[in-house]
């Protein structure tokens, strides 16, 4: 990383998240003059706030573990998530280079992951995690830290993008004066935490908790419509339906997997709670107070007491959140929802459970439940904005009538993803997937069009 005080740039990277960190580092490493500019004063952005994992097909790690996977089928698993409502190439084009990105972390940033399980409409095992105590944004700026070809600057937020008269992006305006560059890459993050926007594209989630990064304010997409791009799927959200409260605490899917439901107030199930997380998350939305308990049964309980980080039971049963009692009326009791509804909902439970069948919700339940039994009083979260500008599969911005803005282009939460336009559409690790999938592709192809 240079420090270097006069600036001579070809491509100029907004937001040292996930998107711009990897476009930056993709276009460095092919010898270009990269200056990344930073708002808050470190790297990371919502990124860092990701689980320790990023789903890809066809890495040279799943090879190696003779994994079944390519990104045809990944490619599959998200149009069904999405009822084929993203855009297909962009969607094909992202799952092809997320094996590629997967293989980059190890080359360039030494990350060696191990693959495992992970359902929720994945249908193979492509979930890469690490066992190192770090983020991916971590991993990512050491990388940049020891690239020669990247200067940073925190504490610069971009104000504005700079146009010559044909429309072509030629740099951006800053606190200090305006910077010049033949590419620039909006990598400014989702807008998950500007009231503004949500009231205008998502008022059901203005008044939910935002447990994501401050910075994302949607400066990029603003940036983007002030010089004419269109946007897509404004509307769409991924919410987690099991959310606790600030610090990112919340109850593993894995939980509802397992055989954990969820209950209202009145002690009823509302939904298949493996439908994780959008068709989890619409109906929380609906209940009152958008809240629920999260009940599941000591072999659950054990199961997941130790899960990695802020989501282990144990953590949440000592911090006295998660409540214990020998039956289900005393649960119910210590929850203060309805005794009645609680034990009704339980009886049903294991009547399906034993039958072996699928139960009202269609949901094939593991076994019966046994007390003790648990509860934990959960809300429905918004973690991040999934529409934006709209981009060409290699993040290229657009306008409304097809047309490409010259020099620009975006990734990550600036740009609409591929979980379609509302909130079922998500399947866990799209974030990721249009953060650093994007962010290679932009910064690959803004490197391959600089003397165009
Ligand atoms: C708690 C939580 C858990 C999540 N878990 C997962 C998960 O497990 N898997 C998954 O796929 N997704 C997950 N997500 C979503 C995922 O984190 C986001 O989709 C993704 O990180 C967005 O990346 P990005 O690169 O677009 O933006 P960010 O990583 O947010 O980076 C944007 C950066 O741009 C900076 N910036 C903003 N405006 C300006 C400006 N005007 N000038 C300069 N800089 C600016 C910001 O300060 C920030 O540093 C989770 C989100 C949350 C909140």
């Amino acid at each position: 990383m240079q420090e270097l005080d006069s600036v001579v740039s070809d491509i100029i990277v907004i937001g040292a998240g996930g998107c711009g960190l990897m476009a930056a580092l993709m276009a460095a490493k092919k010898g270009v003059r990269v200056l990344l500019l930073e708002k808050t004063d470190k790297p990371g952005g919502g990124t860092a706030f990701s689980s320790k994992g990023i789903r890809a097909a066809g890495s040279r790690r799943q090879r190696e573990l003779k994994i079944a996977d390519g990104p045809e089928l990944y490619a599959q698993d998200i149009l069904r998530r999405n009822n084929n409502e993203s855009d297909v190439v962009l969607t094909k084009r992202l799952t092809e280079t997320s094996g590629r990105v997967a293989d980059f972390l190890t080359d360039m940033a030494g990350i060696e992951f191990q693959i495992g399980e992970f359902a929720f409409g994945h249908g193979a095992q492509r979930s890469h995690s690490w066992k190192a105590d770090k983020t991916i944004t971590d991993f990512l700026f050491e990388t940049v830290e020891r690239e020669k070809n990247i200067q940073v600057r925190f504490s610069t937020p971009v104000l504005s993008l700079q146009q010559e008269t044909g429309g072509a992006v030629t740099g951006v305006a800053t606190k200090d004066g305006v910077l010049t560059a033949r590419k620039i890459i909006l990598a400014s993050g989702g807008f998950g935490a500007s009231a503004e926007l949500l009231a205008r594209y998502i008022p059901k989630a203005v008044d939910i908790p935002f447990p994501g990064h401050h910075g994302s304010t949607g400066d990029g997409i603003k940036m983007g419509l002030a010089i004419g791009a269109a946007t897509e799927n404004m509307g769409a959200f991924q919410p987690y339906p099991a959310y606790i409260g600030p610090g990112k605490r919340a109850v593993a899917p894995e939980v509802a997997l397992s055989g954990g439901i969820m209950v209202d107030a009145g002690g009823k199930r509302f939904v298949d709670e493996t439908r994780y997380p959008g068709g989890l998350g619409i109906k929380m939305l609906e209940l009152p107070g958008k809240q629920a308990y999260e009940i599941c049964d000591e072999r659950i309980y054990q199961l997941h007491r130790n899960a990695p980080g802020l989501r282990n039971l144990s953590g949440f049963f000592d911090a006295g959140l998660l409540l214990k009692a020998d039956t289900p009326e005393q649960l119910a009791g210590r929850l203060a929802i309805d005794a009645e509804g609680l034990k009704r909902t339980i009886q049903e439970y294991n009547d399906s459970a034993a039958g072996g069948g699928k139960d009202a919700f269609g949901r094939a339940l593991p076994q019966p439940f046994q007390g003790p039994f648990y509860g934990i009083k959960v809300t429905v979260a918004l973690y991040h904005t999934q529409g934006g500008l709209k981009v060409t599969p290699d993040g290229q911005v657009l306008r409304a009538d097809g047309s490409i803005i010259p020099n620009l282009y975006a990734g990550g939460g600036v740009a609409v993803g591929v979980s379609g336009k509302g909130l079922e559409g998500y399947l866990p690790g799209n974030g990721l997937l249009a953060s650093l999938g994007l962010g290679m592709r932009a910064g690959e192809h803004a490197v391959a069009s600089l003397d165009k």
